[in-house]
């Protein structure tokens, strides 16, 4: 009887009535709160080792990419971008030369440096497109920032290294894993400083901005507050080394076509080509555009030294739309399509509407983002009333989709 009134968790000393369940071992017993709480330290101690082990595995064997060929990066491109040969070309040799250069055993002799790039095209002609695809070829931890958000240490707004917050958190903190990341930073034409004198007035904006990205751009060790912004400073940082991840830069750099006119001017490029080629050419501006157009345009040369690579989007016309409609992995088309066949319903575009879609994206200035609007403007009605009434098939037709785009807020948009 003795005996009986002994039991108790060998764990946490509970006799057997404080408890619901006690579990018999050889020597001893365990009450259920102790199981729960082992439970919790056994996957506690699980995810820390094998976080561990991850990054020193990616520590030690240099975690290697598999990074395809510049030809197979531009075919991989082709998937997902449309047009943009040149900006693919160039970005499938600079990424393929950054992680080449991962890969590498440390050579002492020549090091080879990082490959940041810079992109100047329009809005909406597929810059983050870009960097997203490049990104999710390569399986590496990925995030979008906006150049225009950051201000100089100190003042009110994000610091620079926030940016890196959003990366770590892309990936779940896995340090190895974000230190072989991208940063593509959107705008980075809006931190430009407003002359391209060195300013005397502060600028806290534009000009410290760019200062306080030099450090992260060359590669260094950055104290980064795990869940970014100045809210707690209590937290502890991560320290994270930015050496080998691939900042890709993007702007539209309006303006920036006057500044290369005005430099191939100077240099008389295109003094002995015939009219047709020179018209073109200064149609084309932007092919042209290099750091020293940059520059000008009121990006400092440091900051420019350390993003090397130099590329440039076309414009969108009318047959790079239509083919962006039809031809990406996740067209508008194909999404669509998904959508209406999810509901058991064929959807079908007479080519006539397709090419309606263009044209009023071309009319009223909304480029490859306006496509998405216009073709939701027209589908809309449809998206509402067809789960009811569960039509097998719904081809839109010109008449249809002209109705339909007429009736949408979009329509009252247009540019003078
Ligand atoms: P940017 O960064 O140059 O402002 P985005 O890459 O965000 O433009 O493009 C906006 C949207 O337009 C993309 O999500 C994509 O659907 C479409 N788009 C733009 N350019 C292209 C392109 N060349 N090929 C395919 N889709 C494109």
């Amino acid at each position: 009887m003795a005996k009986q009134t002994s039991l108790h968790c060998s764990f946490c000393g509970r006799n057997r009535e404080e408890v619901k369940i006690l579990i018999a071992g050889q020597d001893g017993h365990i009450c259920e709160n102790c199981v729960d709480h082992a439970q919790e330290i056994i996957s506690q101690e699980l995810s820390v080792n094998s976080m561990n082990n991850k990054n020193q595995q990616n520590a030690s064997t240099g975690s290697k990419l598999m990074v395809k060929k510049p030809i197979e990066i531009k075919t991989f491109l082709d998937e997902y971008v449309i047009g943009q040969d040149d900006a693919k070309k160039v970005l499938a040799v600079a990424v393929y030369n950054h992680y080449k250069r991962l890969n590498q055993k440390v050579d002492n002799d020549v090091e080879i440096e990082k490959s940041n790039i810079i992109m100047v095209g329009e809005t909406g002609t597929g810059k983050t497109l870009l960097a997203k695809s490049i990104a999710r070829m390569l399986n590496v931890p990925f995030t979008i920032v906006d150049a225009t958000v950051f201000t100089e240490a100190g003042y009110v707004g994000e610091d620079v290294e926030s940016m890196l917050t959003r990366l770590l958190q892309s990936c779940n903190y896995d340090v190895a894993a974000a230190e072989k990341g991208i940063v593509y930073i959107d705008e980075i034409d809006k931190i430009a400083r407003k002359s391209d004198n060195p300013s005397i007035t502060r600028d806290v904006s534009g000009e410290g901005v760019q200062q306080g990205l030099l450090k992260l751009l060359e590669g260094s060790e950055v104290l980064v507050p795990p869940q970014g912004g100045r809210k707690h400073p209590e937290q502890k940082l991560i320290k994270l080394n930015t050496q080998n991840i691939l900042f890709i830069c993007g702007g539209a750099f309006d303006g920036v076509n006057r500044i290369i006119a005005k430099r191939i001017n100077t240099n008389a490029i295109g003094f002995n080509v015939n009219k047709e080629m020179q018209e073109y050419q200064h149609n084309n501006l932007l092919q042209f555009v290099n750091s020293v157009d940059l520059k000008h345009f009121g990006l400092i040369p440091e900051l420019l030294g350390r993003l090397p690579v130099v590329t440039y989007l076309n414009p969108l016309d009318a047959v790079t739309l239509r083919n962006i409609l039809t031809e990406p992995k996740n067209s508008l088309v194909k999404q669509f399509t998904k959508l209406f066949e999810i509901e058991g319903i064929a959807l079908t575009f007479e080519p006539a509407v397709l090419d309606f879609m263009v044209e009023k994206a071309l009319e009223y200035k909304l480029g490859a983002r306006g496509l998405r609007s216009i073709c939701e403007g027209i589908l809309t009605d449809a998206m509402y009333e067809m789960p009811t009434q569960k039509p097998t098939h719904f081809n839109v037709t010109l008449e249809y989709a002209e109705n339909k785009f007429n009736t949408t807020k979009l329509s009252l948009l247009k540019v003078a």
